[in-house]
């Protein structure tokens, strides 16, 4: 239990928890009424060691709700017409309802423009410029959001902390997490500052934040004397920093010094158990809402 001046824990495994129930409740009641189940395509290029740990943990995610899941394996020296060939036969395959590119691709492949041959109706990662543009532009209603940054969204929600007015600091601008969280923030009303390696004064920068999201895979960049009382820190990263204690030579850390940040936050999710389940938990939800996109 936490001391009574220490940051409330966000946690993002059981809150991911509830919402796969409700999602492979939902995922049933689809099939009853005679729809397809969902179906997530994942596009794994070499034998990046990190990737397949991930594609592994999203295919079990996949089953676990009841929906359909296919691996798609390429080796390393594959080349952009064989990568996109696979994209389009996945896009006209009516079983797969999202497709997901696990990134990042090996040197020889144009990111870009694979992520562009994605059916923009099927891009669950929300990668495709034109569901980064419904998300970008005001007046306009995002399609497919990055799973992460709404992961990151559904936790502040959890939190019940305050995003309209609050003075929200996101640290990195990746498009996968960084600017879609600033884009999401901005949506609900938060005054937003986007940091990245040239920002000068990350720390003066960091203590004006009544929201810190820090997403640079810098391990324990963001220290005590960073965060001003009561902010709630959503800690996207996830490090692997060796421990030689460590049953696998290794233990993973986020991009907060969670122990000294603890003593006087108001919330802050955990490394593991925060961010990252939730990320799972969004992409079933997005994969989900491409069925219905594709049913309707
Ligand atoms: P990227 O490497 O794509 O982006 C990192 C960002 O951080 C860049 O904008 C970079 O700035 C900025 N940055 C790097 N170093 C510094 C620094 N010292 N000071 C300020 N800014 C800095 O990473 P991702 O966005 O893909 O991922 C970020 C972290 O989140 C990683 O640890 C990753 O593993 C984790 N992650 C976790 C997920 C989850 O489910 N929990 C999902 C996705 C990622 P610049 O643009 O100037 O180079």
């Amino acid at each position: 239990m936490p001391e009574a001046d220490q940051a409330r824990i966000l946690d993002g495994k059981a809150l991911a928890a509830q919402i796969r129930a409700e999602l492979t409740e939902r995922v049933a009641a689809r099939v009853a009424a005679g729809g397809s189940p969902p179906g997530l395509a994942t596009v794994l290029v070499g034998e990046h060691p990190a990737s397949q740990v991930y594609v592994r943990s999203k295919h079990r995610a996949c089953r676990e709700a009841g929906m359909a899941s296919f691996e798609v394996e390429l080796p390393a020296d594959a080349s952009q017409p064989d990568v996109v060939a696979e994209i389009e036969r996945l896009n006209a395959d009516p079983q797969v309802h999202g497709i997901l590119l696990q990134l990042p691709l090996p040197g020889q492949l144009d990111e870009i423009a694979i992520l562009q041959a994605i059916d923009p109706l099927k891009d669950v990662d929300g990668l495709h410029p034109e569901n980064a543009g419904l998300l970008a532009q005001k007046g306009r209603r995002p399609r497919f959001v990055p799973a992460t940054p709404l992961g990151v969204m559904r936790l502040l929600e959890a939190s019940e902390t305050p995003i309209e007015g609050a003075n929200a600091v996101v640290l990195g601008r990746s498009n996968i997490v960084g600017v879609p969280a600033a884009l999401l923030l901005l949506r609900a009303n938060a005054t937003v500052t986007l940091a990245h390696s040239h920002t000068r004064d990350l720390a003066g920068l960091c203590r004006t934040a009544d929201i810190l999201v820090a997403a640079v895979g810098q391990p324990e960049i963001v220290r005590g004397d960073w965060v001003k009382r009561d902010a709630t820190v959503i800690d996207v990263g996830i490090n692997r920093v060796e421990d030689s204690e460590a049953k696998r030579g290794y233990r993973l850390v986020g991009d907060v010094a969670f122990d000294e940040v603890v003593s006087h936050a108001g919330a802050i999710t955990p490394v593991p158990g925060g961010v990252g389940p939730m990320t799972i938990a969004m992409l079933l939800e997005n994969t989900f809402k491409a069925a219905e996109l594709q049913d309707s």
